[in-house]
This record gives C-alpha cells, structure tokens and sequence, in this order.
C-alpha cells in the first residue's frame, strides 16, 4: 500500500492539484558492466560509494524543490526507478531508497511505480521489499534466453537465472511485468533469434516487452573489438517480432514496446508525448515547466547540474519526434496542447511533405505518423525533423 506523505501542502482552495508527470531515479550501479553497454553505469561499486550516492541523490532534491517552480507541492503520476540495475542495491538499501521516496512524495495520485531489475541481482526478499512499498511494475533486463546469447553480451546471468527472475518477479505479484530482448546479435542463427523471441514471448505473467537491436557503441569494448552487426537481419527479425507478438495478443505501441491491452508503460508514454517529468541521480534528464535540463554524468559534478532552454520552435521538433515513437503518432490538436500551440506544417511543412512523398510519414487532415516502412529507419526521418 502507498501510503499519503504527512508533510504535504494543502492547495490554498483546499481540493489537491491532480497528479501530474513523471519522476525519475537513476541508480548507476551494476553487478558489471556489459561490454555493449552506453548507459551510465558503473559496474561493482562498493557500499561507501553507494551511501555517497544517497545521499546527494537526497541533497539534489531538496535544493531542486527550494529552488524549482511547483515541486514542493508536487504530485506525481508515476515514477520510475532506472540504471544501471536498481536491484544491485542490497535489500536494506532498496528498503530506505523505497522509504525516502514514500516519506518525501506525496503518492496519492500515483498511477505506476516501475522499477528495472536483471536476472541474477533480483532474490525473492528485494522483490517482496519492492512490493511492499507499491512498486506496480517492474521490468527485467532478460535480452535473450539462448546461453550463446547471453555469454556474447557478457552479461551476468544465463537463461536459468532469466527464467528465475521472471517467476520471483510473478511469484511477488507485481500487477505488471516486463522484459527487453535484444536481437541480432552476432553468431546466432535467425532462427535461433526467433525462437528465442517465442520462448520469452510465452513465459507466463509478462505483459510486456522492449525488442532492441544491438548497436555497437563508440567507446564500448564491443567497438573496440569491431564487433559487427548485420542490418539485413536485424530488420528481418524486426519483423518477425511484429508479427509474432501481435499473434500473441501485444499491441506494438513504441517503435521498440509491445503490451498486451493496459500494460503500456506510462512513465515511458511521458517521455514521447511531451509530458513533465523531474530525473534525479546522475546523467538524469528532466523537463520541466517547459524546460529541458540533463544532470552531470560525473558522479561527484552531478549535483551541478546544467539546463539548457530550446528555443520554443526548436523543442516542439524534438516534441514532436518524441511523439512519432508512437505507432498512433500525433493529432493536431494532442500536439498543439503539448507545445503551447504550435503546428507541425507551420514548423516543418516542407520537411514532412517530402517525407510523405517518400511513404515514410502518414498525414491525414488530423493526424501525423510514421509508415509501417518508416518503423526500421525512424533515425533518418527524426533527423529529417530536428
Ligand atoms: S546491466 Fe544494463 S545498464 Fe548495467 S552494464 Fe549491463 S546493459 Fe548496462
């Protein structure tokens, strides 16, 4: 159960403002760190590393609700705990983290709390403690269930850990339950990758998944070792995930996420349709009461964070491009409320029409979205926008 902050300002007319955006956390601690990986991450760091993380991660948010409009009074509609691997924290530092937020926030017009977990840092106890404090969703970092697959990504766990985590995660009851699967992965067989996708796809309990293509990095030890990707085969097995997903009841509503019906991730939905939302923790991004900032990806200089204010024509673009994500892309009338009232012909007339004609982008008198053949190359149609 979620319980009421006591501290909460009460709205001068006495009724609460609704709940309204996103709050992010970001955890940048693994088990180790994989070799494709550009997140902000740091893999094994010790406990004094960890309590000095905390407690800044404390200190930013006090200083941004002193110094930021609308916060101190703030209640959000979802939050999301991000990484790294949240669940590399030790049960009691779950506990107090899980705490603080419940104790800090007023939750009462929550609608989801997720939180992302990996197979082999996830146990029973740090599942029923996630519980226990409202967690509502969870998202496990599975990326295959084939050994060959998950020893070329380096990563920490095999398919029986992965199969374990996702019956700790349904064995804790969490009312929604997620996995990513990363495809294209040098050495396995397409018709490996497929079955791969079919066998996660059918494990019971989860509602949704995140389908990625592995992309070699810059910097990554996998650049370093030239690891190679083939595109062909990574839009064929886009495909198939299309295909095979749908025929097993997900709606594929993000370039990259499937649910099954009321599973959809609505933290994530914020993101892509210009909603607010507050990041704490190092390299955190935030926009907030129109603005877009980006916290220091240096652990010690995070908490000088920098913003940065778009133009407001420039930052409906990237509104706009947030929001093609999604398969239903915008209405005008959804992406004028977003943007103060801009119009996407206004801003990008000439742009969308040879987009258009090259069958990449769907216009109707109401509506904008990418084509079904736009789905593998969005990169070149958003930088066509931005
Ligand atoms: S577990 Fe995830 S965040 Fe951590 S290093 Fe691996 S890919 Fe990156």
């Amino acid at each position: 159960m979620i319980h009421r902050r006591l501290t909460t300002i009460a709205p001068r007319s006495g009724a609460a403002e609704p709940a309204f955006g996103g709050l992010y956390v970001h955890i940048p601690f693994c088990a180790r760190k994989c070799p494709y990986c550009a997140f902000w991450s740091r893999g094994d760091q010790d406990l004094p590393v960890r309590r000095e993380w905390f407690a800044a991660l404390r200190r930013e948010w006090a200083r941004r609700r002193d110094t930021e409009p609308g916060l101190a009074s703030w209640r959000p509609a979802t939050i999301f705990f991000g990484g790294g691997t949240p669940t590399f924290l030790e049960p009691g530092e779950l506990d107090e983290l899980c705490g603080w937020i419940r104790a800090t926030f007023d939750l009462s017009g929550l609608v989801e709390w997720s939180v992302e977990a990996n197979p082999g840092t996830l146990t029973p106890q740090k599942a029923a403690i996630l519980r226990h404090h409202g967690v509502t969703r969870l998202s496990l970092g599975v990326q295959s269930l084939n050994p060959h697959a998950l020893a070329t990504l380096g990563r920490i766990h095999g398919p029986d850990e992965a199969r374990a985590a996702v019956a700790i995660a349904r064995d804790a009851d969490f009312p929604h339950l997620g996995a990513d699967w990363m495809y294209g992965l040098p050495g396995l067989p397409e018709t490996a990758a497929r079955h791969d996708l079919e066998t996660l796809a059918a494990l019971p309990g989860l509602d949704h998944l995140s389908c990625y293509a592995l992309e070699v990095e810059p910097g990554t030890p996998f650049a370093h070792r030239r690891v190679r990707t083939d595109d062909r085969l990574q839009r064929r097995l886009y495909e198939f995930a299309r295909r095979a997903l749908r025929a097993a009841g997900f709606s594929h509503y993000e370039l990259s996420n499937f649910a099954r019906p009321g599973a959809e991730c609505r933290h994530n939905l914020l993101y892509w349709s210009g909603g607010a939302y507050l990041g704490l923790g190092p390299a955190a991004a935030s926009h907030w009461h129109g603005v877009r900032s980006a916290n220091s990806r240096d652990l010690v200089r995070w908490r000088r964070a920098f913003s940065e204010s778009l133009p407001p024509a420039q930052k409906a673009c990237e509104t706009l491009v947030f929001g093609l994500r999604r398969l239903p892309g915008w209405t005008r009338a959804e992406f004028a409320a977003a943007t103060g009232g801009f119009d996407w012909t206004t801003l990008r007339g000439p742009e969308i029409a040879a987009l258009v004609r090259n069958r990449l982008l769907v216009e109707t008198s109401s509506r904008l979205r990418l084509s079904t053949r736009a789905l593998f190359v969005s990169d070149s149609v958003f930088r066509a926008l931005i």
